[in-house]
């Protein structure tokens, strides 16, 4: 791996496609050490595909504390917590609830319909295991990804993809502290020198 090193104004700090949906992914019945490397991927997949924050439930572990750290070096301002209660959480939602899951509406629909509504607040539910029944009449539409089974982590990916048309992979993080130089070959990397 070569590094480089740069100043934050070598980078445009235009947010990117985040900006024209307001994301925040809610994760049910994370469990302890089970699902803690799959939570940090749902966590993963959300910052990098335009989320703003993400939402834990379940157990408490420091699935939250490593996607801080994460951002810090990365950059962005994803934001990760932990809730306990999911039910209020879902129910106070000011702004459009989604629940992906294979027995929902296609996806081509489902975009449409949160275009077509201007939705901008968007949460996005996935779930682990089994989600508890009330979840698909607690939210606003259920989407499928297709039909058949898969993984929330891949619903997610492809859910966001799909909301922000491409866009989303484009995005700059701000205040990141590593930047990586794409390169045919090799790995490189930035230092950026943030002045504050
Ligand atoms: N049979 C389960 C179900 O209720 O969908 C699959 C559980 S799967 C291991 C975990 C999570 O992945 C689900 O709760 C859902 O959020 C997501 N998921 C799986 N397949 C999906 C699909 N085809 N479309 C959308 N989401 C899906």
């Amino acid at each position: 791996m070569t590094t480089e090193k740069s100043t934050a104004e070598d980078f445009d700090p235009s947010p990117g496609a985040s900006e024209k949906y307001d994301v925040t992914v809610l994760r049910l019945g994370h469990r302890l050490v089970r699902d803690e490397r799959i939570s940090t991927h749902v966590g993963l997949v959300s910052r990098a595909f335009g989320a703003k924050r993400l939402i834990l439930t379940g157990a408490d572990d420091h699935t939250v504390d490593s996607l801080r750290r994460l951002s810090t070096r990365w950059g962005g301002g994803f934001q990760a917590e932990y809730v306990k209660n999911w039910r209020d959480f879902v129910r106070h939602w000011q702004g459009t609830s989604v629940h992906l899951t294979m027995y929902g509406e296609d996806l081509r629909n489902g975009i449409d319909r949160l275009k077509k509504d201007k939705a901008r607040k968007i949460l996005v539910v996935i779930g682990a295991e089994k989600v508890p029944k009330e979840i698909y009449t607690l939210v606003d539409l259920n989407i499928a990804v297709g039909n058949q089974p898969h993984s929330e982590v891949a619903a997610l990916a492809v859910f966001l993809d799909r909301l922000f048309m491409g866009e989303e992979l484009y995005t700059t993080f701000g205040n990141a502290r590593l930047r990586v130089k794409p390169s045919l070959r090799g790995k490189k990397v930035e230092f950026v020198k943030n002045e504050n």
